[in-house]
């Protein structure tokens, strides 16, 4: 047992509650669905990964960031980890974290430079520190101290996105973009490039756990963190109830506590699909600052939500859709559409 959870322990055995049976219950949950892992769309080989891992026992949260680290190390995934696109100054920064429903425990990193699995290191904070949240320079150390590997996380592939983003933000400054038919048309297309990977599972013991991991905003403000690394925010897990997490726009997810919203609802017997509309709703009525709508008052961003309870049902809710999701049921890893308030 680690010291912290030994320490906890004996606190509770000493003011009379039983640490056997609770330790026992936080391990083995004995009415849930049989195995799910659900994650955002870019997620099919998490989804896949994940599943067989638990399907050879695994804790789904070894399953889950397994499953993520695929997408974190693919440098053709310009929303995770390595590949990812930078900030305004051409420095990937990435967001992540991991919450353990038997412990309701969590970690997350925030801001973090130079490491290609941001989940692995969140996760680490959960187990390693007495902290849930490590940012930037701190997290760095931190890392680099558990023996993680400094490397350039800017693939050039990225680092032209940037470049062209940079050189075509103005007509007044000293940048001129390359004058080179070969330049890639969709490169104004992934320059808008938002993206994040969450996925969330149950394992053969019947117990919870979720990931959501990061490059955040492209050409962010250095320092900007979404919310991606924040619990109730980016992911939230109730090992009695479900879990959610979300992709999009993380600004308002921070002002909403949407994936907590999410699995409340479920709590109160709302569905997961019913649960992603309506705080998808909640963001939509909160977003009335001008620089937040469109011309039509609806929202100029998008935010989705993807969520499982512990009956093993699932679904998937989002502002603007069509939109996919990754579900593996144990039977098929498959993409699902997800439910949405307004067409694209
Ligand atoms: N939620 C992420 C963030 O705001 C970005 C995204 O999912 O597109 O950092």
């Amino acid at each position: 047992m680690q010291r912290r959870s030994f320490l906890k322990a004996s606190i509770l055995s000493g003011i009379g509650f039983n640490a056997a049976s609770f330790l026992h219950a936080a391990e083995r949950s004995s009415w849930a669905a049989g195995p799910l892992v659900i994650s955002s769309a870019n997620g099919l080989r998490a989804t896949q990964k994940a599943m067989e891992l638990i399907r050879s026992g695994a804790d789904a949260l070894d399953a889950v960031i397994a499953g993520v680290n695929i997408i974190e190390n693919d440098p053709k995934d310009h929303s995770v980890g390595y590949g990812g696109l930078p900030n305004e100054e051409g420095v990937v920064e990435l967001d992540s974290c991991v919450m353990h429903g038997p412990t309701h425990n969590a970690g997350s990193v925030g801001a973090l430079r130079h490491i290609k699995t941001p989940s692995k290191v969140a996760r680490l904070v959960m187990e390693r520190t007495d902290h849930e949240l490590l940012v930037g320079e701190g997290a760095l150390r931190f890392a680099k101290d558990h023996g993680f590997k400094e490397e350039n996380l800017l693939t050039d592939e990225a680092r032209k996105i940037w470049l062209h983003w940079k050189e075509t933000l103005s007509d007044k400054d000293d940048w001129f973009p390359e004058d080179n038919p070969d330049i890639p048309k969709n490169y104004k297309e992934l320059s808008k490039t938002t993206g994040t990977i969450t996925c969330m599972g149950i394992d053969l013991n019947g117990n919870i756990s979720g990931v959501t991991t990061t490059s955040g905003l492209a050409f962010k403000i250095p320092g900007r963190v979404g919310d991606s690394p924040i619990i109730g925010a980016g992911l939230y897990v109730d090992n009695e109830v479900g879990a959610c997490g979300s992709t999009g726009r993380g600004e308002e997810n921070l002002k909403n506590l949407s994936c907590f919203l999410v699995v409340e609802l479920m709590r109160q017997g709302v569905s997961p699909k019913d649960a992603c509309l309506e705080a998808a709703k909640r963001i939509v009525k909160h977003a009335k600052i001008p620089s937040l709508r469109r011309k039509d008052g609806r929202p100029n961003f998008n935010v989705s939500f993807y969520a499982f309870n512990k009956k093993g049902e699932f679904g998937a809710g989002t502002i603007y859709g069509p939109r996919k999701f990754a579900v593996n049921d144990g039977k098929e890893n498959k993409l699902y559409t997800a439910a949405y308030l307004f067409k694209k």
